[in-house]
């Protein structure tokens, strides 16, 4: 077949992209070096019958309408609004921190004290950074946030990120707002469902096309070749002059030709439990004490009954290594070593006319799923425009 678009990477970048070409009735090759689809949303049914996320637990949220309508047309959803709580001081407290959580780590008075003066100094706002509070000049509400960044993010961000969280991107940081209320919600957003059978269903029924062919363990290396002098691509070692998607890294195409850019990854450690339920939520974080940072029971996410048994997760940071195939490169790290190594990467495709980058990898962005699927279809329409 001749293809008129390749793709590489099946996650949602490649799989929304995919899509749209195909209903436009153009011939794609989708090309996935792992050996399914779904990219960092895939989810595997344990023996005991829970199905867990692989790569680490995703819950759905967009404030975006268009997105929750484009995936509504693969799979069905269900309300689902994410809570988690913090193992602090032997307590569960709810993340992000709010007035719950201080009620119960505090005595009644100065808990009061507190929420009266944060309600003064932020007026009619739902949430506020906790970058914010430190900076604050009221010396009640400074304390309070010197409590809250000490025991929810000063150890969590060193274990996440093996760096001091001075040296953490704010952006990262403010991610996980202290809420001025009881609303217990981990996310905000206008729009919070979970797929009803899963993710899988999702990437099967968007792959699913006739204009849509989809090669698995195979990485783009083995078909795909970028010449960043001439500007040319090559599929099979004969020049393409088709459009070229890449949702993988842009240090491992290029053959790291200016170093590799760093990566914080994940050694994911699932157990099988013989009891109903492990934990008394979805998502326990541990910012303390504990060298994994979070505990996940996934039987909670799924809405799954499955009696008897449960399966939980525990996320242990672990520094990324280019050169070991186990590690899986999950989180860009934001510093001005990465980002002028990430522009000069960039620097030498951008030229290329018929070559894209899209998603989390490609993009060297910390994006949550929404604002892939986004991406995906704004660089759609983009190319389009275009052609
Ligand atoms: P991916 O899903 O990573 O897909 C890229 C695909 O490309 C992969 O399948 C990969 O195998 C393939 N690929 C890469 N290189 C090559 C190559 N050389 N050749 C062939 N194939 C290749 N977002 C949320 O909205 N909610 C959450 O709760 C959430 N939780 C997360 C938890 C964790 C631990 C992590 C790491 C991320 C989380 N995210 C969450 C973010 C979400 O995972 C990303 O937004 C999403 O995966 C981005 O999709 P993508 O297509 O860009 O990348
Ligand atoms: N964070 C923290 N304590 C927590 C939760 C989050 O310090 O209990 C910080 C930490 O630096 C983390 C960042 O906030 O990397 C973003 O958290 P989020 O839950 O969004 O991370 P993700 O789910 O993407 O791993």
């Amino acid at each position: 077949m001749k293809y008129d678009v390749i793709i590489i990477g099946a996650g949602f970048a490649g799989s929304v992209l995919a899509r749209q070409f195909a209903e436009d009735n153009k011939k794609v090759l989708v090309v996935e070096k792992r050996d399914h689809i779904g990219g960092n949303m895939y989810e595997k049914t344990m023996e005991n019958g829970v199905r867990v996320h692989l790569y680490g637990p995703h819950i759905f949220h967009t404030n975006s309408k268009k997105v929750l309508d484009y995936l509504k047309q693969f799979a069905g959803f269900f309300f689902y609004e994410h809570r988690v709580v913090g193992y602090i001081d032997g307590n569960f407290v709810p993340i992000p921190f709010n007035f719950k959580s201080l009620e119960i780590l505090f005595d009644e008075k100065e808990a009061n004290e507190i929420k009266e003066k944060l309600l003064k100094a932020y007026p009619d706002t739902k949430k506020v950074s906790i970058l914010d509070l430190l900076d604050n000049q009221d010396e009640t509400i400074k304390r309070f946030g010197q409590f809250v960044y000490e025991k929810v993010f000063v150890h969590y961000t060193a274990k996440q990120w093996n760096i001091p969280i001075e040296e953490v991107d704010t952006s990262v940081i403010n991610r996980v707002p202290v809420l001025l209320g009881y609303d217990d919600r981990y996310f905000q957003d206008t729009y919070q469902y979970m797929p009803k059978n899963g993710y899988n269903e999702i990437f099967e029924n968007m792959l699913n096309h006739k204009n849509i062919e989809v090669k698995l363990s195979t990485d783009a290396k083995e078909v795909i070749s970028v010449d960043t002098e001439t500007k040319k691509i090559y599929f099979n070692k004969e020049e393409y002059q088709g459009i070229v998607i890449y949702s993988g890294a842009l240090d491992e195409l290029l053959n790291y030709s200016y170093g590799p850019l760093d990566y914080r990854s994940l050694n994911l450690v699932f157990e099988n439990k013989e009891e109903n339920y492990y934990q008394p939520n979805s998502v326990v974080n541990y910012p303390n004490d504990e060298k994994f940072t979070r505990i996940t029971e996934f039987k909670y996410l799924s809405n799954q009954i499955v009696k008897d048994h449960t399966t939980i997760l525990k996320e242990y940071p672990l520094t990324y290594d280019y050169k070991n195939p186990d590690h899986v490169p999950y989180y860009a790290i934001f510093n001005e070593k990465n980002l002028n190594l990430y522009q000069k990467y960039y620097d030498s495709v951008k030229e290329i006319p018929n070559f894209y980058l899209c998603g989390r990898l490609a993009e060297y962005k910390y994006y949550n799923m929404d604002a892939v699927v986004l991406k995906a279809l704004d660089l759609y329409e983009e190319i389009k425009g275009v052609k």
